[in-house]
């Protein structure tokens, strides 16, 4: 009987955990060091230790530092008043605008054959004939596939010069489609894979601007699109509280529920069984 008991426990156990194992959530930030991407002109991250070691004055082992580095570097945020005048600092960004339904917009094909691809209208409306309108106050993002260059500079922003912004190359969001989404599905943010959500040759901006002047989040540098489905998640967007910001780091993270139907099934496969073994200990029990 116990033996029965026994096993039962432990296949419960392990069929339970197979079941919560399913990974639902994504890191979708880079990690920030040195080699963290800034845009031309920032200074560079600065990370000092100032005590690593057995420490004499509290008895234990200690660890801590000091870093400094751009506010928009590595993945970030823009604030509103990043480009317009009077809009919201960091601080000032209502936590319900830091999160929403996660919307992937998958340009990777276009972006492959031409890096000054911008997002259009119509990739949205396709992204909508595949998966249905889009929530209100969603997270919009572009993946264009240059996660696959991130850090090296050269690559992320398409040029030998990277420090001369009148030569860079990489996608970003067409202005209409911005207007598209604020307009027609009022948009909670809008990110890229990319340094900014103007592409590489725009000299005007009008992206940013667009954004800043709706009170919508810009999300730069967003790692790991590929592991997040396009539609069925949520995203959320945990910057750093700097007050007076204008943007700040954030560790940016989605999550699903992978596959409900199948983790359902297993669930009650799990429970079926668990019953089917108690069914069986007590029956030897009884014999016995
Ligand atoms: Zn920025």
């Amino acid at each position: 009987m116990a033996h029965h008991v026994n096993f039962c426990v432990l296949f419960f156990a392990t069929a339970v955990h197979l079941v919560q194992t399913v990974p639902r959530i994504v890191d979708l930030s880079y990690k920030q060091n040195r080699d963290s991407v800034t845009w031309p002109s920032n200074p560079s991250y600065n990370f000092t230790q100032l005590f690593r070691g057995y420490s004499e004055t509290y008895k234990l082992w200690l660890e801590n530092n000091h870093f400094a580095m751009p506010e928009h570097m590595g993945t970030h945020i823009d604030a509103p008043v990043h480009t317009v005048k009077g809009m919201w600092r960091t601080d000032q960004i209502p936590m319900e605008n830091l999160y929403g339904a996660g919307v992937i917009i998958n340009v990777k094909s276009k972006a492959a054959t031409n890096p000054d691809y911008r997002v259009t209208v119509d990739d949205l409306l396709m992204w909508e004939e595949k998966y249905g309108e889009m929530p209100r106050r969603a997270v919009a993002i572009m993946n264009s596939g240059w996660s696959s260059k991130y850090p090296n500079k050269t690559l992320v922003f398409g040029s030998p010069e990277p420090t001369d912004i009148s030569t860079l190359h990489f996608p970003s969001w067409h202005e209409d489609a911005v207007t598209w989404l604020i307009n027609k599905r009022q948009i909670n943010a809008v990110g890229v894979d990319t340094p900014s959500t103007d592409y590489g040759m725009s000299s005007t901006y009008p992206c940013h601007t667009l954004l800043g002047k709706n009170s919508v989040v810009g999300i730069e540098n967003v790692a790991n699109l590929d592991n997040v489905p396009e539609s069925g998640s949520t995203i959320y967007i945990p910057v750093l509280n700097i007050a007076d910001g204008s943007g700040g780091p954030a560790r940016v993270f989605a999550t699903y529920d992978d596959e409900p139907n199948k983790t359902n099934a297993a669930a009650m496969v799990t429970c079926f069984t668990f019953y089917l073994y108690i069914l069986a200990a007590v029956l030897v029990c009884y014999v016995m």
